[in-house]
């Protein structure tokens, strides 16, 4: 039997199946240890330093008797600190994306998604550059300056040559005052050399779902498929790194499986990352199953309530403090305003989830990926976001300043974020109302933006950032960065 090795290279040894059912009988055994569970909160609790703020973050077995607590006082005191962690190391940012769907031809048979190789009745579709740059445009035009692309695994239609063909049409367009400025990278698990050139191609996260940490459900889950192999998916993010990648993103799909093992395999992962690499996860993406064409998620066994999400949401929060936190727009508006409380960082918005939905008048959905429940314009989100206390950033400087991987978790962790990403952050907001708000919207950005230039706490910081935000003003010139 395969033994638990956080630093080992084999995906049963980091995530082990039986230090994970170990963990959860120790988490249900002590879930009404009051003792135990303060003492937990206040490990988790972000303490003052000399140069910023520290956070120790949990083990698995902490955090998971945190998620099994029913006590009603200390859920409350879990997301006092989750938001607190939150604030500490991210502030009231929350930066903005849109997924951009390429292809949705794909071999595998994930059950769970309509792109699966048996469904018949959806329209396959794999968008041509010109359509790429129409996409881009599209989402230019929306305001938009950093992008997810997504694509099914289809070695035929979408080799990597043609994902970084994409990648480089992309980089390429500048229509008017756009500019994508980031391209994350949502593809199936590949080879190291493959990882090499999404890397030399410039793309910011690599981001791959685990999907389920529960090797026998994943194999039942996945079982046609490259995507089947459950240690070459598992392994991919060590891969990633080998070949350069030092942001990547991971992820569960909610609903599959018990939520419990799931979060013990997920904050298990991220301790194997730190343990090999030196440095967690960049991101942590929280999707659940969502209905789609030929999908019914009611059909899997893991649903969980909205109350749950919350618990988790925070619970990862707690345990990896220095990792970003992203809720796209499979969530309705009422789920994602408390989980923002809770410790995301990144959203989605004016999402389309089909092949070459963004150049379509009415939102399409026969290639839709998943129904999307918060449908309202990139302009809402941002007024609604500034309306809640966030800033919506368009910030993209700390990769394109080569602040990735351990950098940017010393950014984090240096508390220069006053002096740094929240400067960038109102910079770009100055672009995005200048450039694409509702003037209702671009009322309330400015008044957003006047309030928070006083938080900075450098003179010369303050300075020049007014005088950049001036500028954007008053002229076409952009991409203002610290
Ligand atoms: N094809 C790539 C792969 O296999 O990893 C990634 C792209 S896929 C378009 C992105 C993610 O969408 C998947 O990893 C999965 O978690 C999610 N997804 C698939 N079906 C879904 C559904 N019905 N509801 C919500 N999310 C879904």
């Amino acid at each position: 039997m395969a033994k638990y090795d956080p630093k080992s290279m084999k995906a049963d040894e980091f995530i082990n199946d039986a230090e994970i059912l170990e963990t959860l009988e120790y988490a249900e055994r002590n879930k009404n240890n009051a003792a135990l569970i303060d003492e937990i909160l206040e490990k988790a609790r972000p303490k003052k330093t000399a140069t910023g703020c520290t956070c120790a973050g949990l083990t698995h077995r902490e955090a998971s008797v945190l998620l099994a607590c029913e006590l009603p006082d200390k859920i409350e005191k879990m997301y006092e600190i989750a938001e607190e962690i939150k604030l500490a190391f991210y502030g009231n940012r929350i930066v903005i994306f849109a997924p951009l769907y390429l292809s949705n031809y794909c071999v595998n048979g994930c059950v769970y998604c309509p792109y699966h190789m048996k469904n018949k009745h959806i329209p396959r579709k794999k968008l041509t550059q010109e359509e790429v740059r129409a996409e881009v445009i599209a989402l230019q035009d929306m305001g938009h300056k950093r992008l997810a692309i997504e694509a099914g695994e289809d070695p035929k239609n979408n080799p990597i040559e043609y994902i970084l063909e994409c990648i480089k049409t992309i980089y390429g367009v500048h229509h008017k005052n756009g500019d994508i400025r980031r391209v994350n990278v949502n593809i199936a698990a590949t080879t190291v050399e493959n990882y090499r050139k999404l890397k030399e191609a410039g793309i910011g996260t690599y981001i791959l779902f685990q999907e389920t940490y529960h090797k026998e459900s994943y194999l039942k889950l996945h079982p046609t498929g490259p995507k089947h192999d459950y240690d070459y998916h598992t392994e991919a993010m060590d891969r990633a790194m080998e070949g350069g990648i030092d942001d990547v993103g991971l992820g569960v799909l909610f609903g599959l499986e018990l939520y419990k093992y799931e979060f013990a395999g997920l904050i298990m992962h991220a301790e194997h990352l730190e343990a090999v690499h030196g440095v967690g996860p960049h991101t942590i993406s929280v999707p659940r199953v969502k209905r789609a064409d030929d999908i019914d998620p009611d059909e899997f066994d893991g649903g969980i309530d909205d109350k749950t999400f919350e618990k988790l949401t925070a619970c990862i929060r707690l345990a990896v403090p220095y990792t970003g936190m992203i809720i796209s727009t499979r969530e309705n508006e009422q789920v994602r305003s408390k989980l923002l409380r809770l410790g995301i960082s990144q959203v989605s918005g004016g999402s389309r989830t089909s092949v070459g939905g963004y150049t379509q008048k009415e939102r399409p959905h026969d290639t839709e990926q998943f129904d999307v429940s918060d449908q309202r314009t990139l302009d809402e989100v941002v007024r609604w976001l500034m309306e809640n206390g966030h800033i919506p950033s368009f910030c993209t400087a700390c990769y394109r300043e080569g602040r990735t991987g351990d950098r940017f978790m010393s950014l984090c962790k240096s508390g220069q974020i006053l002096n740094c990403c929240h400067p960038n952050a109102l910079m770009t907001l100055a672009e995005y109302l200048e450039d694409y708000a509702s003037p209702e919207t671009k009322e309330t950005g400015y008044r957003m933006i006047e309030k928070e230039l006083e938080r900075i706490p450098k003179d010369k910081v303050r300075e020049i950032a007014r005088d950049n935000i001036g500028q954007i003003r008053r002229s076409n010139r952009r991409d203002f960065r610290f």
